[in-house]
């Protein structure tokens, strides 16, 4: 596993990658305005992964900096935290897009989270059902008068990141959401760039 990475994803598009405990994960908002949805993945065996529904009760709805990110029950332990954040709203309430949403509203075989971090973890042994509800990096949500999600368009400036420290080694996915705005997301189709190092806070 390398101790400093750098990786450009492509627009649209998902990565996997090794974070180490000890290193800091920090996922680059390149041209402002997009959103990252995160996966992790415990190693060596996987079954041990981010949990959006554990984190929710343990920090809140848009976690901040010093807030962890906890994995699954029965395993329910902080597997990152969030070190810095320079663009200041982050979701765990909404799921990942996927092709049949994008069915729904006619763009079909439109390119999506779900199928992205499914691609990014296959050669890893690991199948589209592996992939979980996402820690959603720079999305801005909050809940109207009705109790429903609202997907927010806040304005966010190129080269925003939030940096993550990773607590316990895991396999990351990461996809550059594509949602657009005819979908009704916040998100264009543009690069996330990935950044890893050793130094440790
Ligand atoms: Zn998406």
């Amino acid at each position: 596993m390398a101790e400093q990475l750098t990786h450009t994803i492509p627009a649209g598009h998902g990565y996997a990658l090794f974070v180490e405990e000890g290193q800091l994960l920090r996922v680059i908002d390149i041209e402002g305005g997009n959103a990252c949805d995160f996966n992790a993945f415990v190693t060596p065996d996987y079954r041990e992964r981010f949990s959006a529904g554990r984190t929710r009760p343990m920090t809140r709805i848009h976690p901040k900096v010093g807030d962890n990110l906890w994995s699954n029950p029965p395993y329910e332990r902080p597997l990152f935290r969030i070190v810095e954040d320079t663009v200041g709203h982050n979701d765990i309430l909404l799921a990942r897009c996927s092709r049949l949403r994008y069915d729904e509203v006619g763009m079909f075989g439109h390119r999506n989270c779900q199928d992205n971090l499914s691609e990014a973890i296959a050669p890893y042994g690991l199948r589209p059902d592996d992939v979980h509800d996402a820690f959603n990096i720079f999305s801005a949500t909050s809940i109207d008068d009705e109790g429903r999600i609202r997907i927010e368009h806040p304005e966010q400036k190129p080269g925003g990141f939030v940096e993550l420290e990773c607590l316990v080694s895991c396999l990351v996915a990461l996809s550059a959401c594509p949602a657009n705005e005819k979908y009704g997301g916040i998100n264009t189709p543009i690069g996330v760039e990935v950044r890893l190092a050793s130094r440790r806070r």
